[in-house]
């Protein structure tokens, strides 16, 4: 008799992360969220710390044909800081352990350390310890980070309530569409060593794929505003996949308007020039590391006259479902779409 064989694909990330998380018991009364938002939260006196790990694979997370070792340093503890942001916390500290083939030198190191440190500085956090070990097969690194909070002051993904309003920072599917740029020079740049690549044309798309910015400064706004978001993720897989997290883990359903949503003139450009529906990009374009939050009506005098804050919509019963009103007023069901890297 054959041993039952599941396909990893066929569950998906979410899937997997899910099944994995079942047979998983939270004990201690200091952990206050396990798996299943943006960081854990972990009681620590008269406050709480948040932890958030990520592993970034070579060939899979970056290609280093186009990708520049500093910035994969920066993005690799952006991307953690912008979880710790997620939970509306304050990075402190990072780990980094990295494996290497022999293929890497000293130098390719220090490259990637310059980026490393340049985003330490840039978040004000402390690198604090890690691990190096050999690898066969390229470069691996993984950040892990932590932050601190006011227990009252974290957000959730889960504390979204009806007729709150949806919020998204920035511009969305510029990451996406830098990929693809980075792509296709790459392919050109193959099939012709000779021929420079064209990416002086494309420098918020590729800018964004390449070094993506946690946004650190909206938590802080935020703070200064006196505003706590009901609930909070950041938009690392896709806006759509992202609204249905929240809506799962809230019970609410979403309403959300084309017209509203926040995109790049750059990036709606380009993505014409890639024959690419700049919508379908905004929707399910990962790794912008934008914020998606809601927030009370009551505060939204507050933040109306943010220049990078975006109202996109409103959060619903559950029962009314996910929708997108498109420019032409028509309600479509929303879907969610996100990055598969299985
Ligand atoms: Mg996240």
């Amino acid at each position: 008799m054959s041993e039952k064989r599941t396909e990893i694909g066929d569950l998906g990330e979410f899937g997997l992360i899910d099944h994995l998380s079942e047979k998983i018991e939270v004990k201690n009364p200091s952990s206050l969220r396990g798996i299943g938002d943006d960081a854990a939260v972990i009681e620590a006196g008269d406050h709480v710390k948040v932890v958030t790990t990520d592993l970034l694979l070579e060939g899979v997370h970056f290609d280093l044909s186009y990708a520049p070792l500093p910035h994969v340093g920066f993005k690799a503890v952006a991307v953690n800081v912008s979880d710790v942001a997620a939970m509306n916390a304050i990075p402190k500290q990072i780990t980094v352990s990295i494996a290497l083939s022999n293929r890497f030198s000293v130098e390719a190191v220090d490259a990637l350390y310059s980026g490393i440190r340049a985003a330490c500085e840039h978040y004000g956090v402390d690198l604090i310890g890690g691990d190096t070990t050999a690898s066969r097969s390229g470069l691996v690194i993984s950040v892990t980070a932590i932050g601190e909070a006011k227990k009252e002051q974290v957000s959730y993904r889960n504390g979204a309530k009806v007729n709150d309003i949806l919020c998204a920072t920035g511009d969305l599917g510029a990451a996406l569409v830098g990929l693809q740029i980075l792509e296709r020079e790459k392919q050109v740049f193959l099939a012709n060593p000779d021929m420079k690549p064209d990416l002086d044309k494309y420098p918020v798309v590729t800018g964004r794929q390449l070094r993506p910015d946690a946004r650190m400064d909206i938590i802080h706004e935020l703070k200064e505003a006196g505003i706590v978001p009901t609930s909070m993720m950041d938009i690392s897989d896709g806006l759509a996949s992202e609204i249905f997290h929240i809506c799962k883990a809230s019970n609410v359903g979403a309403t959300i308007y084309e017209d509203k949503l926040p995109i790049d003139k750059q990036t709606f450009d380009t993505a014409v020039e890639l024959n690419m529906d700049p919508i379908t990009c905004v929707l399910n374009g990962g790794e912008d590391y934008e914020l998606l939050f809601t927030i009370d009506q009551k505060d939204f005098a507050k933040l109306e006259k943010h220049p990078d804050i975006h109202f996109i919509g409103h959060m619903t019963k559950p029962e009314e479902g996910k929708f997108l009103v498109t420019k032409s007023g028509t309600a479509v069901p929303l879907k969610a779409q996100g990055w598969k890297h299985f």
